[in-house]
C-alpha cells in the first residue's frame, strides 16, 4: 500500500479521505504538478516549483510551498523510491472545503494538499523504436490551459478518443493548428527544422518542452517556435511528444498516415538520446539535480 501525503499527514492511500465539499471535487478548483525523480533526485525541481507558484498566483491559491517540497522528498523515502530509476511525485492543491457557491469562500479556508509518489516505467527500447500512433482531435478545452489546473475533462476525452481509435495518443487541433498532445507537448520536424507551438494560453508550458528546446539549441538543431498548421502534419519529416511521464516519445503515424519513414527519425533519436544521457547522469553529477 502506498503512503500518500494529505494535509500534513502521511497515511496509507486507502485511509486518505477528502470532503465532498472540497472545491476540487465540486468545481475542479485546483492545480496540480508532476515532478520526476531519477534515482531519488528530483529533476528540474525549480522549474516545476516556478510553474506551481505561477498557477497558485493565477488562481489566488495559498499553500506553504516549502512544506510541499519537503513532502516530495519524504514521499520518495517512505515509499522506498530513493533508488528507483525513475519515479514521479503527483501534487494537487485545491482551494479547500467550503459550502458550494461559485465565488471563492469569503473567509479564508485551508487548501487541500494531496501528493503521492510512484515508480515510472518507460517503454522498452524496442517499443520506443516501433514508435507511437496518434489521431488529431478538436481541442475543446478552456482558454487558460497554460495553467496546470485539475480541470482536465477536455484532455480526458481527447485521450479516450485515441483509446477508442486503437492508437496511443491524440493531437489537439484548434483553428487549424496542432497545439499539443492530450498530456504532452508536440513537436514536428519540417524542412529540417524542429518546430513546436510557442508558449501561449493554448498550450501547457511543459517543463520537458523547455528542456528539449535547450538540448536542441545545444546540439545546433535549428528550432522554430511557431504554430504548426494541421496540413503540415502530412509532410512532417518527424514528430514527437514530450512530457514528464513521456520524456521524448516518437510519433510515427497521424490519422493513419506515416510520419516521414514511419519510424522514429534522426532528430527525435538525437534528442531522446541526449535527454536520457542527461537524466542518466543525475545523482552522479550536479546536472539538473535538485537536493537529494
Ligand atoms: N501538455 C499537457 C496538456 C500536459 O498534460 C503535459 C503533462 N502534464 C504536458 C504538456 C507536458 O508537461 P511537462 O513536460 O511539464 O510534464
Amino acid at each position: 500500500m502506498s503512503i500518500v501525503y494529505l494535509n500534513g499527514e502521511y497515511l496509507p492511500a486507502d485511509e486518505a479521505k477528502v470532503s465532498v465539499n472540497d472545491r476540487g471535487f465540486l468545481f475542479s478548483d485546483g492545480i496540480y504538478e508532476v515532478t520526476p525523480a531519477y534515482r531519488g533526485h528530483f529533476f528540474l525541481l525549480d522549474r516545476h516549483r516556478d510553474r506551481l507558484l505561477k498557477g497558485m498566483c493565477e488562481l489566488r491559491l495559498d499553500a506553504d510551498v516549502a512544506e510541499v517540497e519537503a513532502a516530495h522528498h519524504e514521499l520518495l523515502r517512505r515509499n522506498g523510491l530513493e533508488d528507483e530509476a525513475v519515479s514521479i511525485v503527483y501534487l494537487q492543491i485545491t482551494r479547500g472545503v467550503a459550502p458550494r457557491t461559485h465565488a471563492f469562500p469569503k473567509e479564508r479556508v485551508a487548501p487541500t494538499i494531496y501528493a503521492f509518489a510512484k515508480a515510472y516505467h518507460r517503454p522498452s527500447r524496442e517499443r520506443w523504436q516501433e514508435g507511437f500512433r496518434a489521431i488529431t482531435v478538436p481541442d475543446r478545452r478552456w482558454a487558460r490551459v497554460d495553467i496546470k489546473t485539475v480541470s482536465l475533462l477536455g484532455n480526458v476525452l481527447a485521450q479516450q478518443a485515441a483509446v477508442d481509435a486503437g492508437v496511443d495518443d491524440s493531437i489537439l487541433i484548434r483553428d487549424g493548428v496542432a497545439l499539443e498532445g492530450a498530456h504532452s507537448n508536440f513537436f514536428a520536424v519540417l524542412n529540417g527544422k524542429l518546430v513546436t507551438h510557442p508558449l501561449s494560453n493554448t498550450i501547457l508550458p511543459g517543463i520537458t518542452r523547455g528542456y528539449v528546446l535547450e538540448l536542441a539549441r545545444e546540439l545546433e538543431i535549428p528550432v522554430e517556435e511557431r504554430p504548426i498548421q494541421v496540413e503540415e502534419l502530412q509532410r512532417a519529416e518527424e514528430a514527437f511528444f514530450t512530457g514528464t511521464t513521456t520524456e521524448v516519445k516518437p510519433c510515427v503515424e497521424v490519422d493513419g498516415r506515416a510520419v516521414g519513414s514511419g519510424a522514429p527519425g534522426p532528430i527525435t533519436e538525437r534528442l531522446s538520446e541526449a535527454f536520457l544521457e542527461r537524466v542518466g547522469r543525475i545523482g552522479t553529477s550536479a546536472v539538473g539535480a535538485g537536493p537529494a
